[in-house]
């Protein structure tokens, strides 16, 4: 459908955006033509500032040649997965940083390294995206993929245009397993079962999380407090969140109002971004070898048409980690089910690289389609947690400290709606093409003075805005993340 996407290939510095914004007075079909020819001129305009031509479309990335005396194709223990992670970040110190968001039950790290042109700090304007593998511990490819991508990315940095493009433009955060404890007593060869399945105490760690559903009084593990207190400090604005067992991209609401009732016929429960979802997803299996053909792994479990399907269609579930990063951080994140045998033997795990290798690359590359930019006052100084909404979406996101913003759209005509404490409200009209993100920046306005009437409008409208949570306080200030 929009397969023809051509990425950017250079950032823009904050004062060379383009900034395509209209304040929403009543715009008649001529004067949203002018707004939509005047979008492109700024894009192109933007496109000539820099001669390295945004319009231009990089190359697909290239096929990863693993090299034996770095990371082979086989299962790396808690031990072994550290030894290669500090490696790597000792080999590569300008694109990669290594981090801890916290230790398993029977005090694991689970380590995060971040893959990027500034694996240490926020590129101003940049998107942080992640990937989660090994939640249940005893689907262990996932796991593995990320060593495979982790090398993948570092040792093309140089070479692939494409890799380099994404790294320059996007901080990856790669966390290989938050279940360590699950997969030390996992059993290679197993490929079904609950055996390391669960955390040391016995919970499931994809139903450990706050749900916007049900009430969930599962209570909090170290591993998930650690997630949660992690995506409370960095904004992500995708995720891939890796499983095995079955092979789909499953995408929220995993959660449903109605499932009690439903445990026999499970049907869909959407959210207000289900084409931006359904995208992601069939970016993921497109891209992969098999998964779009849509073959169950087994006569007796499901086939999914495209390799896709809503989560809570094929079972819903409370506490999954997908809707809670969805509904309380903005984050569209996907559960990715890399392998119908959940561990599979070792000797595969190179096929399961290559069939893999181009959708982990082009999901995270997603991240800059849509819709990015600023919120400042009238000075330019940045309006940190400023509440913002695409007009008919009902799920909202929030500015970073920096101000800044990012949402993941198709191409179209959208309305953002921002709010600030102590600020007019604002409606912004903007369009969002194929090609490369559109930069849009917002002022805003101060309340002070403000007609009461308009106040009173502005209150009641304020009401019914986002239904995003606040998030959660974070527990700890002990953890510095790099960001
Ligand atoms: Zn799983």
């Amino acid at each position: 459908m929009f397969s023809g996407l051509e990425f950017p290939k250079a950032s823009l510095r904050e004062s060379e955006r383009g900034v395509c914004e209209m304040t929403s007075q009543k715009i008649t079909l001529p004067a949203l033509l002018v707004l939509l020819c005047a979008c492109m001129v700024e894009n192109l305009s933007v496109e000539e500032n820099y001669g390295n031509g945004l319009n231009v479309s990089l190359p697909e990335p290239r096929a990863y040649i693993p090299d034996a005396h770095l990371l082979d194709f086989v299962y790396h223990n808690h031990e072994e997965m550290t030894r290669f992670l500090r490696a790597t970040s000792a080999r590569y110190p300008n694109l990669t940083a290594l981090y801890s968001i916290g230790k398993s039950v029977q005090g694991r790290d689970l380590w995060v390294i971040v893959v990027s042109a500034s694996p240490y700090e926020h590129m101003l304007g940049k998107p942080d995206v992640k990937y989660v593998a090994n939640i249940h511990g005893n689907e262990a490819v996932g796991r593995e993929l990320m060593l495979h991508l982790i090398q993948y990315f570092v040792t093309s940095y140089t070479t692939d245009p494409y890799i380099k493009w994404l790294l320059d433009n996007t901080r990856i955060h790669i966390l290989p397993s938050l279940n360590p404890d699950g997969y030390a007593v996992s059993k290679e060869g197993t490929c079904d079962g609950g055996q390391g399945r669960y955390n040391a105490r016995g919970f499931d760690l994809n139903r450990n999380f706050p749900d916007y559903f049900k009430q969930n009084n599962k209570r909090g593990q170290p591993e998930t407090d650690a997630v949660k207190e992690w995506i409370s400090k960095i904004q992500f604005s995708l995720s891939g969140s890796l499983h095995g067992g079955a092979l789909v991209a499953s995408y929220p609401y995993d959660n449903t109002p109605n499932s009690m009732f439903q445990s026999y016929a499970s049907s869909p429960s959407l959210t207000p971004d289900d084409d931006i979802f359904r995208h992601l997803s069939l970016t993921y299996a497109s891209n992969h070898a098999k998964m779009s053909r849509g073959v169950a792994c087994k006569t007796s479990s499901p086939s999914f048409e495209n390799g896709i399907t809503n989560g809570a269609a094929w079972y819903p579930l409370t506490g999954g980690m997908q809707d809670y990063n969805y509904i309380w951080y903005g984050c569209m994140e996907v559960t990715l089910e890399v392998s119908c045998c959940k561990y599979p033997p070792a000797h595969e795990l190179r096929k399961y690289w290559d069939d893999n290798q181009l959708s982990l690359v082009k999901f995270l590359a997603e991240v800059h389609r849509g819709v990015q930019g600023f919120v400042t006052d009238s000075s330019g100084t940045p309006i940190e947690k400023a509440s913002l909404k695409i007009k008919g979406r009902d799920v909202g996101f929030q500015t970073t400290r920096y101000g800044e913003f990012w949402r993941i759209l198709l191409p179209g005509v959208y309305k953002l709606e921002v709010y600030a404490d102590g600020f007019i409200p604002r409606e912004v009209d903007f369009m969002v093409v194929d090609q490369h993100p559109t930069l849009l920046n917002v002022t805003m306005q101060p309340a002070k003075g403000y007609h009461m009437y308009n106040l009173l409008k502005l209150t009641t409208t304020t009401t019914s805005i986002p239904r995003t949570p606040s998030p959660p306080k974070a527990t700890s200030d002990l953890i510095s993340f790099p960001e």
